[in-house]
């Protein structure tokens, strides 16, 4: 609706500003994060605020890093790649963090998926995303469906990602896409963002169906003619 239209497209002029933004605090960063280690060896009696101040600087990093994917020209880097291969470095990417999870990654592809125009590395990103917050749904372990279909009549890939964990309670479902929306300690509430515009750049769309205690399906739509992609 409206409403909504208006405001991802704010959203999209903020997260431009911000990614130009973003490149210009890494380097500093890495300067401030360096020179902290060092005093941290220097007045080790002073150990416990350097080391806070480091995290925190690894803190700012991890944003700061979320907001790059949004600067990288991508432009250009759209190809023909297979989705499965895609998929599938991702997954060995996150094996080790499911196992610390207790949890099972699951991994389901039709035979045959003809070959998506797409940006390799976002991509990635966003598969990254989902299935981390899917692992981190789960603190008891369980287990984490993945599966591509293709659906010939639209023309279009399904991924879908499907997992047990605790859910999204309906004041969070609500407030999906928004930055910084985040119920961790550690999180930074930017990686749905970040994800639902990359998939909207490959001109496809990512619906959430979650229920708060049964768990939560990630269905990410992404068509797969060129002519999809003009105008865009
Ligand atoms: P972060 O993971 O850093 O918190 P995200 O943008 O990835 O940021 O996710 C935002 C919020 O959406 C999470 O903090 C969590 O509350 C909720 N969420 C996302 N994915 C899931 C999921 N699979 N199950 C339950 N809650 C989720
Ligand atoms: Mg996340």
């Amino acid at each position: 609706d409206e409403e909504r239209l208006v405001r991802s497209e704010k959203l999209s002029v903020i997260g431009q500003l911000a990614a130009g933004v973003a490149h210009e605090i890494r380097n500093p960063l890495t300067a401030l994060k360096g020179f902290t280690q060092l005093l941290r060896n220097k007045y080790t009696e002073h150990s416990y605020y350097f080391d806070i101040m480091g995290n925190e600087i690894d803190r700012i990093n991890l944003i700061v890093n979320e907001f790059m994917t949004l600067a990288k020209p991508h432009y250009n880097a759209f190809q023909f790649n297979n989705i499965v291969s895609i998929v599938q470095s991702v997954l060995s990417i996150l094996d080790t963090q499911a196992t610390l999870y207790g949890v099972e990654l699951d991994f389901q592809a039709q035979q045959n998926l003809p070959n998506l125009y797409c940006n390799e590395n976002q991509l990635k990103q966003v598969f990254i995303n989902v299935i981390k917050n899917a692992i981190e749904a789960m603190q008891d372990g369980g287990r984490v469906t993945i599966a591509i279909r293709f659906e010939p009549a639209e023309q279009m890939l399904h991924v879908k990602i499907q997992d047990q964990g605790v859910g999204m309670p309906e004041d969070v479902q609500r407030r999906i896409g928004e930055p910084f929306l985040t119920t961790k300690e550690k999180g930074t509430g930017l990686g749905l963002m970040v994800s639902s515009r990359i998939i909207e750049e490959h001109k496809g769309t990512m619906l959430i169906t979650s229920k708060a205690g049964e768990g939560t399906l990630i269905d990410i739509q992404l068509p797969l003619h060129m002519e999809y992609m003009s105008n865009g």
